[in-house]
């Protein structure tokens, strides 16, 4: 009886307490997001313009599907997701938006990830995007967009990305994890300085999370951190931008805020006006993709049908999906190939052994 009582009194209070937020909040779209508008610095004016604001994310993977995940339920306008991957079952340990039935079904990372969002908030407009981001194509990525969220996992295209932020003059929001340890800050061109400022070169010391590993916790908290400044700019809050690069290990119980200063008047973006990365154009079709991977582009579209049966003798266990074709070769290794051109060869780090296997099964 008193366990009934209880809930009596519980459920009276949750009438109360509802027919009271309907008085002071009207509408489907303030009720869902009536503890953000609640909270002062957001307000009602900072919901709203957050329905006007858009991001970009650049990768999908960890830290990506964490940011799209905050920006989408945030109520954010437009959100872009860019990936060139496809979902893997050693993804499902952090990559939180994917699970097994996207693995099974060897779906692009963007793809899986824009149905999950479309079902978290229909009212965001989605662009999903399932490209390699090079120099030749990175400005299309992030072109009318008010915002870049780095959820990228290499030095290489965080620079790109970088360079293209502050070529085009805006913000950049840079995060990493590997193992324990993460970071992030926001760059702001004229403002800030830029990552090359920090980091001059793009040197991981040779640890990535294909080679040390890397926790769930971590890559939560570093892009979380990366949502808060988001919302912090998206909504015009310069007071409350951090103006320091935070990094921190949450298994050895350390955190150091650097402050981030004047940008280097030596630096080639924000002092010289140069854009290294942008101008290596054209370079290297051939790039190490993670551990025991090896991606070649530069072959034009690929017809997923046509292939399939150009492949299916040498490779009698051939999937497909419309946006690719896999499966495991005679000599051990795993050919992918992507609608969009590009090859990966899985089972191997060396590239010319990837090369070889490209020269005999896709030509030239
Ligand atoms: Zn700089």
């Amino acid at each position: 009886m008193k366990v009934k009582a209880e809930r009596t009194v519980n459920e009276a209070q949750t009438v109360v307490a509802s027919a009271g937020s309907n008085v002071y909040i009207s509408g489907a779209a303030d009720e869902r997001y009536s503890r953000q508008i609640l909270f002062a610095p957001i307000g009602t004016q900072g919901q709203h313009k957050l329905a006007e604001r858009s991001v970009s994310i650049i990768g999908m993977g960890a830290l990506g599907t964490v940011l799209a995940n905050h920006m989408v339920r945030a109520g954010v306008g437009k959100v872009r997701i860019v990936d060139r991957d496809y979902v893997e079952r050693s993804n499902l340990q952090r990559q939180m938006l994917y699970d097994e039935e996207d693995a099974d079904l060897a779906l692009p990372k963007v793809i899986a990830a824009e149905r999950k969002l479309k079902r978290i908030n229909s009212s965001v407009s989605i662009e999903a995007i399932m490209a390699d981001v090079t120099p030749a194509n990175v400005l299309e990525f992030i072109e009318n967009t008010d915002l870049v969220l780095d959820g990228t996992d290499n030095f290489q295209t965080r620079f790109l990305l970088n360079d293209a932020c502050y070529h085009e003059g805006i913000a950049f929001v840079y995060g990493g994890a590997v193992g324990s340890r993460g970071m992030s800050a926001i760059f702001v061109p004229g403002l800030t300085p830029c990552l090359r400022c920090l980091i001059p070169s793009a040197d991981s010391g040779g640890e990535t999370c294909d080679t040390v590993g890397v926790i769930s916790p971590v890559v939560d908290l570093v892009a979380s951190y990366q949502s808060a400044e988001a919302l912090k700019y998206l909504i015009g809050d310069d007071k409350a931008r951090r103006d320091s690069l935070i990094s921190f290990d949450v298994w050895n119980n350390h955190q150091h805020m650097l402050k981030l200063g004047q940008p280097r008047d030596n630096c080639p973006c924000c002092g010289l006006n140069k854009y290294p990365a942008l101008e290596r154009e054209g370079e290297a079709t051939i790039s190490l993709c993670g551990r025991d991977s090896v991606q070649i582009a530069g072959h034009p579209p690929f017809d997923l049908h046509v292939w399939a049966q150009k492949l299916e003798k040498a490779m009698p266990n051939l999937k497909m999906n419309p946006y690719l074709l896999r499966g495991f070769l005679p000599e051990g290794e795993r050919l992918v190939l992507f609608a969009d051109g590009r090859v990966l060869v899985q089972g191997t780090a060396d590239p010319a052994r990837a090369r070889t296997i490209y020269a005999r099964y896709i030509g030239g």
